[in-house]
């Protein structure tokens, strides 16, 4: 069976791993050079199995307007809000606040990632990737009396689920976290000890190496201009090169995995997808004193700044803003991410030469991402997986290549069905 894949972000690259590894004939069709340029490019590397949650939740809601005011807030959008923009934000209210939904999503989210990380393991076993990849564990810090008192509720849940977890003192976190001696509030930790970390741009193109290896198709700078489609079937795609080149390209079946492009993708055949952008920023700087850089990574709450170790760098993440495709990197986000860090990590890395980069969380208004059976009998989604792409990746692209096959999930997809927003 013939197989194209749309996109060769983490999430296109993996799926074409799982389909190939099934006997599928596989292309990959990308429109930038090579794989991993955009969202899967600079995010903060936490493959964070524990830490899965949807983006729809009434409790982010009573937060979100302090985080919107502060100059140094984690939340942020452009002014005046776009149409887009205020749709999602009413779309997010309309799930949050849906009875039990939050519950049954977040269940659902921690089940794909624990499936994430078998498939994970089993590949890592399988390849020897190079991508600055550990198996470290995550610290969430909290810098609040109630930060902590909010972890010991999740505890609970994350006991019920059987999800590695423990909550550690401050003593027990400068234990973890030597090099943390900034002068940041601190009243201890969750601690995920099972979870890692890794340059998810380095994994997924030494993954289209592998996949090229084992005679998946690549074909770069080609951009997927529209789907050639009946009323019931996909019979093709039209693609346009680089050059500027028009051509068809027929196969048996079709993945989509175009992350924040998906929507604009699927338009015209009766299903929309309701995937926003959401932006945030990263700056990556060469260590100074790895003694005093983070072991693994660490989820600073006070500014919402997520630190990571890769190999001899440091990463460090911040800022949810809606402001539709605007790639501008204000300084003034900037600071805010060397402001966290200065106070957890000081002298750890020259932030000042540090690379800046700025990406699109392809984010669902509830927060599951989108897998199963699309608007065709033989069109498929993988796509939509928000904050949590890199962490989700293998467990979803096993999940499409087993629906794709015709059995029965490892997990129940229900959570993650396409058709849900039409209901
Ligand atoms: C600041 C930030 C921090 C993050 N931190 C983490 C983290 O620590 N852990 C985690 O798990 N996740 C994290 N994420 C989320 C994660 O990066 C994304 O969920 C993931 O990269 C999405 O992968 P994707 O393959 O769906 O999308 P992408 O990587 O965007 O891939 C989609 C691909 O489709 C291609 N495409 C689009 N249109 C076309 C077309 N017409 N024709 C051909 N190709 C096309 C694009 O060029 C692109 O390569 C973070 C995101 C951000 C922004």
């Amino acid at each position: 069976m013939h197989t194209v894949v749309i996109g060769a972000g983490v999430v296109g690259v993996t799926t074409a791993w799982a389909l190939q590894k099934r006997g599928h004939q596989v292309t990959v069709v990308e429109r930038l050079p090579d794989a991993a340029l955009e969202t899967s490019r600079g995010n903060a590397g936490q493959r964070s199995y524990g830490v899965v949650y949807p983006w729809a939740s009434a409790a982010m809601v009573g937060k979100a307007l302090p985080m919107l005011i502060k100059p140094d807030g984690a939340l942020k959008m452009g002014m005046p809000p776009s149409f887009s923009a205020l749709r999602f934000m009413f779309e997010t209210l309309r799930f949050a606040y849906a009875p039990g939904l939050y519950g049954l999503n977040r269940r659902a989210m921690l089940r794909l990632a624990m499936h994430s990380r078998e498939t994970f393991l089993a590949l890592e076993n399988e390849l020897s990737l190079a991508f600055d990849g550990e198996h470290d564990g995550l610290l969430q810090l909290a810098s609040t009396a109630q930060a902590m008192a909010d972890y010991r509720a999740t505890y609970d849940l994350l006991q019920e689920m059987g999800v590695p977890c423990r909550l550690l003192s401050v003593d027990q976190v400068r234990e973890a976290e030597p090099g943390m001696t900034g002068a940041g509030p601190l009243h201890g930790a969750i601690s995920y000890d099972t979870d890692g970390t890794g340059d998810c741009q380095l994994f997924t193109q030494a993954l289209a190496r592998a996949c090229e290896a084992r005679g998946v198709a690549f074909r770069f700078d080609t951009e997927l201009v529209r789907f050639l489609a009946d009323g019931h079937q996909v019979q093709g795609v039209e693609l346009r090169s680089g050059q500027g080149d028009n051509a068809q390209l027929s196969a048996d079946a079709f993945v989509l995995c175009g992350g924040c492009a998906s929507p604009a993708l699927l338009s015209g055949l009766g299903l929309r997808l309701p995937i926003y952008p959401v932006k945030g920023y990263s700056l990556t700087a060469p260590l100074l004193d790895p003694q005093l850089a983070p072991v693994s990574t660490v989820h600073d709450d006070n500014f919402k700044v997520v630190a990571t170790r890769l190999g001899n760098r440091l990463r460090a993440t911040g800022f949810v803003e809606l402001d539709d495709f605007n790639r501008d990197i204000p300084e003034r986000r900037l600071e805010t991410i060397r402001k966290s860090v200065a106070s957890r990590f000081p002298g750890a890395a020259d932030l000042s030469n540090a690379t800046s980069w700025t990406g699109f969380r392809p984010m669902t208004p509830d927060g599951p991402p989108i897998i199963g059976r699309g608007p065709r009998q033989n069109l498929y989604l993988n796509t939509g997986h928000g904050t949590f792409g890199w962490t989700l990746s293998t467990g979803s692209a096993r999940l499409i290549a087993q629906v794709m096959d015709g059995e029965v999930p490892a997990m129940n997809l229900d959570a993650f069905r396409p058709g849900r927003y039409a209901e």
